[in-house]
């Protein structure tokens, strides 16, 4: 059997990978960063628990990746380059095989985005992921949720609504063949977090939030920060490309509440759409404009032809949500 020393050393410590990302890592009482002369630091915590956002016998290598990915979604949601991360980890018995696995999916993420682990913890217990986050980012340059303006474009990245058709498939909410099911899931297992586009937007969006739990609550998260209401057209809503088979009802259900979609929702002046369009071919990510942001309180609706949808949707909370 591992001990907790064996199993740190072996899984998670290497010499540092990434040039003057930190200053001391993994192995002393605290790990230490420098962060660049006049940068702010932005901080971030996600918590992944066994049995609530993931199903036992999770794939490890995935589980690894989805990890990070939802926290480097949350670095990318405010604008930040990605730094440094650190792992707390509680595990019902340390199998090599599992860590493995793991610490691979864990640090291919981690390297692609030049982000360092230095440092965590690690306790027996039920299977639980908390990574903190570090990034950094120029002062006043942060996409923040209380920064959306009367008369701002909405816009989203990436496609919505897949993750969630691979939760239907997989609870048996719908019927649809594996091969979709297997498709959507990527989306669910793999998330790809936005981070370049998050940066090319600074300096040019105005307000910007990470879509975990669902469009319709995490726009409404801007809006009341931001002391505004908006417009938003359902029928401009990209659709992941399993959703395309499913009835309209559950479609557009699927995408404005769905949640994990781990995309980019921000608002930017109109006159920053092509500036906008640029950044999105920059990060090589697609951006769709769906909506305004307005005077009036509250979401509401349309279709295309801008007449008003009565759709009744939640977005997910963990107190309320079954
Ligand atoms: P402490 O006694 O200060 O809590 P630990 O003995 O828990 O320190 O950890 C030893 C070193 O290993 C520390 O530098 C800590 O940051 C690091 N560490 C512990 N667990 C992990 C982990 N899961 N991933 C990365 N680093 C870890
Ligand atoms: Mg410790």
């Amino acid at each position: 059997m591992l001990s907790e020393f064996d199993l740190i050393a072996r899984y998670f410590t290497r010499p540092l990978q990434h040039a003057g990302r930190a200053v001391l890592g993994i192995g002393d009482d605290c790990a230490l960063l420098a962060p660049a002369p006049g940068m702010q630091l932005a901080v971030s915590s996600d918590m992944l628990v066994e049995g609530r956002h993931f199903f036992p016998q999770a794939d490890p290598a995935k589980l690894g990746h989805k990890s990070l990915a939802v926290n480097l979604s949350d670095l990318a949601a405010m604008g930040a380059r990605p730094v440094a991360f650190t792992l707390a980890l509680s595990l019902p018995e340390a199998r090599s095989e599992w860590l493995a696995a793991f610490s691979g999916g864990l640090f291919m993420l981690a390297d692609e985005h030049g982000c360092e682990l230095i440092g965590g913890d690690t306790t027996r217990g039920p299977l639980n992921i908390c990574i903190t986050i570090f990034g950094e980012l120029p002062p006043g340059q942060a996409l923040r949720r209380d920064a959306a303006r009367i008369g701002d474009d909405i816009w989203i990245s990436g496609t919505l609504g897949d993750a969630r058709l691979a939760l239907a498939g997989y609870r048996q909410e719908i019927v649809i063949d594996t091969a979709t099911i297997e498709a959507a899931a990527v989306r669910m297992h793999e998330p790809t977090p936005r981070v370049a586009l998050g940066i090319a937007l600074q300096g040019i969006a105005h307000a910007a939030i990470d879509i975990s739990d669902g469009l319709i609550g995490d726009l409404g998260h801007i809006l009341q920060r931001s002391n505004v209401g908006a417009t938003l057209n359902v029928d401009a809503l990209p659709a992941g490309s399993a959703l395309t088979r499913l009835p309209q009802e559950m479609r557009r259900r699927f995408m404005l509440a769905g949640g994990d979609d781990y995309e980019l929702c921000f608002t930017a002046p109109a006159s920053g759409r092509e500036a906008i369009l640029a950044a999105a071919h920059t990060a090589a990510i697609p951006v769709t404009r769906v909506g305004s942001i307005e005077a009036a309180a509250g979401l509401r609706l349309t279709d295309a032809g801008g007449a008003p949808l009565d759709l009744r949707l939640n977005s997910f909370d963990h107190f309320t949500s079954p």
